[in-house]
């Protein structure tokens, strides 16, 4: 019987080409993709990898919980793997990127790649660009234009001002300048807050709902997530109020149980759970087929690096909506690009004239480039079914 033999925890840091300052974390100038990696290798030797957000010491301590849970295991009970990350969750720590790891595993077993291990048949999937950063209208002009030559013909934009003129203005000057050539949505990013490194905005539902009617007027294909991801009520409010479709639900630790009950009391038109931090696959795909029941649309979020590009989708195109929804795209440029977010990744995850060739190998199709791994990645756990090895000093020098 295939069993799991050996763990492997990294943090890895690696450069990006230039540096990045994400709308969602104002105060916050990012010069690096960081992350936390794992790899499971079974007593047959197959390898299943995943990676989280985070490349400091944010997950030092989860070695020993993951061998104590894992080792010995069955790698291809997924339902035996998701309560094992709800025992961690239980005491506090919130782990659904590993579940994809598993996946990896299981899809390799069956030689295939994992979007049609789980039934999908959609080779090609159709991208919207993603952008990442604040802009002044005319660089967002600018960019919206550069992101229709790349091939693409939606591009969501982000608003984070204090004055809710300056974010009407923006989605308006945009929206107009492409009208007729290119959809326009836009990321309020209120769902969660950042506010570690600067004051960010907190939207009520009078603002917002000031918001999706400026939105609507200037025909944006969706807003997203303008208001705080625990607010069910008020989102519920919104979504009947607004005449643009509202999307949201990335990054709620409880999955599908919760999603589910947003998704029933009318929380959203569009789900995009990510895999990496609402459940895993095994509950999108869930929630994919709950979306279809209630006549809602999913596309999953995807923004944190290679790993939750490529994991969440192959959740999409094995959704049943790959043929009606396009899948968010991470593009920032300069800093922001595949080849810093795929770090460590064998070949950058590289979209063709805005769509996404789905990888053919089998499993996550994730070939890890080990030359690389070994120049920005730092191993600081390892452990078999006899021994554990702690290596503290692969940390000590993090920030
Ligand atoms: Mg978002």
């Amino acid at each position: 019987m295939q069993v799991l033999d050996r763990i492997e925890l990294y943090v890895v840091n690696a450069p990006l080409p230039a540096p990045f300052a994400p709308s969602w974390m104002p105060g916050t100038i990012r010069h690096n993709v960081s992350f936390t990696l794992a790899r499971f290798i079974t007593n047959d030797g197959v390898e299943g990898w995943s990676a989280f957000s985070g490349g400091g010491r944010d997950r030092a301590g989860i070695g020993d919980t993951l061998a104590n849970l894992f080792l010995g295991q069955d790698p291809d009970d997924i339902d035996a793997v998701s309560e094992k990350i709800h025992i961690m969750a239980v005491g506090g720590h919130f782990n659904w990127w590993l579940e994809p790891a598993f996946w990896d595993i299981k899809a390799k077993n069956a030689g295939l790649p994992l979007y049609k291990l789980l039934g999908g048949n959609h080779d090609r999937i159709r991208l919207y660009a993603s952008a990442g950063e604040l802009r002044e209208p005319m660089a967002r002009r600018d960019e919206a234009e550069a992101r229709f030559e790349d091939g693409f013909d939606t591009l969501k934009i982000r608003v984070h001002d204090f004055d809710e003129k300056v974010d009407i203005e923006h989605i308006s000057d945009v929206a107009l300048h492409m009208q007729g050539r290119m959809k326009i949505s836009v990321d309020c990013n209120q769902a969660f807050r950042l506010t570690q490194n600067g004051p960010a905005p907190l939207w009520s539902l009078d603002r917002a709902k000031r918001f999706v009617d400026a939105a609507a007027d200037v025909g944006l294909a969706w807003v997203e997530e303008p208001l705080f991801g625990e607010w069910h009520e008020e989102i519920a409010k919104l979504t009947a109020y607004s005449r643009v479709p509202i999307a949201g639900g990335e990054l709620h630790l409880m999955g599908y149980r919760e999603l589910a009950r947003m998704a029933k009391m009318g929380c959203y038109n569009i789900l995009q759970p990510d895999a990496m931090w609402a459940g895993g696959v095994k509950q999108g795909i869930e929630l994919s087929r709950l979306c279809r029941e209630q006549g809602l649309k999913f596309t999953p979020h995807c923004w944190s690096n290679g790993f939750g590009f490529i994991v969440n989708a192959h959740v999409f195109a094995a959704s049943g909506f790959a043929d009606e929804m396009l899948y968010e795209y991470p593009l920032a440029p300069p800093g922001w690009l595949p080849v810093g977010r795929d770090a460590i990744i064998d070949q950058p995850f590289m979209h063709d004239q805005g769509w996404f060739d789905m990888p053919q190998k089998p499993g996550l199709g994730i070939e890890i480039d080990h030359a690389a791994l070994a120049k920005y990645g730092r191993c600081f756990f390892k452990a078999d079914r006899q021994q554990r090895y702690w290596m503290p000093e692969a940390l000590a020098d993090l920030k």
